[in-house]
């Protein structure tokens, strides 16, 4: 089954995949967006958030999230609530399949966001957003005077600790090793901080709590002796995956799987288009992947506007910026 051929296909639904949804509605370029069957992204396990500009009082994770995707389908962006399953980006018009549905379009937008790597318990699962968290810029400032578990030893492990030591009275690193991952300059800031405990050679065994973090059990891994640390939250650190699978051998990725962008957000084929934590591995802020959906749909606008015989080349005449 295949549909007429659309201008463009964003696929992602989290900041990144609705503000250019937004965006190139607002352009009238008919967006498809293809937001996954579990739409919204990493805010959808956030609680509150309270570092996006314009909600003075804070907001939920997943109310912001149903606030970017209303917005965007105010403006006609059409929404599909499914995964995609292989892409055709070889030749144009792209293609894009959701099993054996086929959706063509000129151009392509990839927001297709990274994931926090989990533990994998039950127990961090269900006290996701209740003391469980995976970014200390968004959440350290709910620990303030708190004791809180960070688990990781590569950098972002001992970059959120020492951050977090700026509220919490007194965090404790979880390592299952002796040795750290982390660069020596970010591992030895963290050793100097006198807020900072170490357990190494352990793992975080359960997350002990029933509405909110009380402790985090932890298990040696030479002696399987358990421990409990008193804690009101636990920071996951462990890395992040891209979601990038779906393009390997189209795309061009870092030897991490991010997505390489050049020329604002242009991928290596032309006419597809990478906004978001698909592509960065710095950041990884909601404003940040939310500022790169809106340049990424006014790359692609740019770019339809430019091909020869495309409707939109009526418009190559220099325009109004779109009003905020
Ligand atoms: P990472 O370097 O992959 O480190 C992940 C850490 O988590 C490792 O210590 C790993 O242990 C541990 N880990 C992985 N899975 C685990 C599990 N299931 N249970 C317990 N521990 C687990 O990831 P990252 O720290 O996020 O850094 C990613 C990249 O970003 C790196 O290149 C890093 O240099 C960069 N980065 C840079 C900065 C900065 O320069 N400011 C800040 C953050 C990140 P093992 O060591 O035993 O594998």
């Amino acid at each position: 089954m295949s549909e007429s051929v659309r201008e463009l296909i964003i696929i992602g639904g989290g900041p990144a995949g609705y503000t250019a949804a937004l965006y190139a509605a607002r352009a009238n370029l008919d967006p498809l967006v293809i937001e996954g069957f579990q739409w919204g992204g990493q805010l959808m396990i956030t609680s509150d958030v309270e570092n996006y500009p314009g909600y003075v009082e804070g907001v939920l994770g997943p109310e912001m999230m149903k606030d970017f995707r209303r917005q965007a389908e105010r403006f006609g962006a059409e929404y599909i609530s499914d995964d995609v399953t292989r892409v055709h980006f070889s030749e144009r018009p792209f293609r894009v399949y959701i099993g054996d549905d086929e959706y063509r379009s000129q151009a392509v937008i990839v927001a297709t966001g990274a994931n926090a790597r989990q533990l994998g318990l039950d127990s961090e699962r269900g006290l996701q957003g209740r003391g469980v968290s995976y970014c200390a810029v968004c959440d350290a400032a709910f620990f303030r005077e708190k004791e809180v578990v960070v688990v990781g030893g590569g950098d972002s492990a001992m970059e959120e600790a020492t951050f977090l030591t700026k509220f919490a009275d007194k965090v404790t690193v979880v390592h299952r090793r002796e040795d750290f991952r982390a660069s020596p300059i970010m591992l030895d800031r963290a050793r100097a901080n006198d807020k900072i405990d170490w357990v190494t050679n352990a793992v975080v065994d359960e997350v002990v709590g029933e509405n909110a973090v009380t402790a985090v059990r932890t298990r040696d891994v030479n002696t399987d002796e358990l421990a409990e640390i008193s804690a009101d939250g636990l920071f996951v650190a462990i890395g992040h995956d891209p979601n990038t699978e779906l393009f390997g051998g189209q795309l061009e990725m870092d030897e991490q799987g991010y997505l390489i962008t050049h020329d604002g957000t242009a991928t290596n084929v032309e006419g597809v288009f990478a906004a978001g934590d698909v592509v960065d591995h710095t950041y990884r802020q909601a404003i940040t992947a939310a500022g790169m959906g809106s340049m990424a749909a006014l790359d692609a606008e740019r770019w339809l506007t430019a091909q020869e015989g495309h409707p939109y080349e009526a418009l190559t005449a220099p325009r109004d910026p779109a009003p905020a």
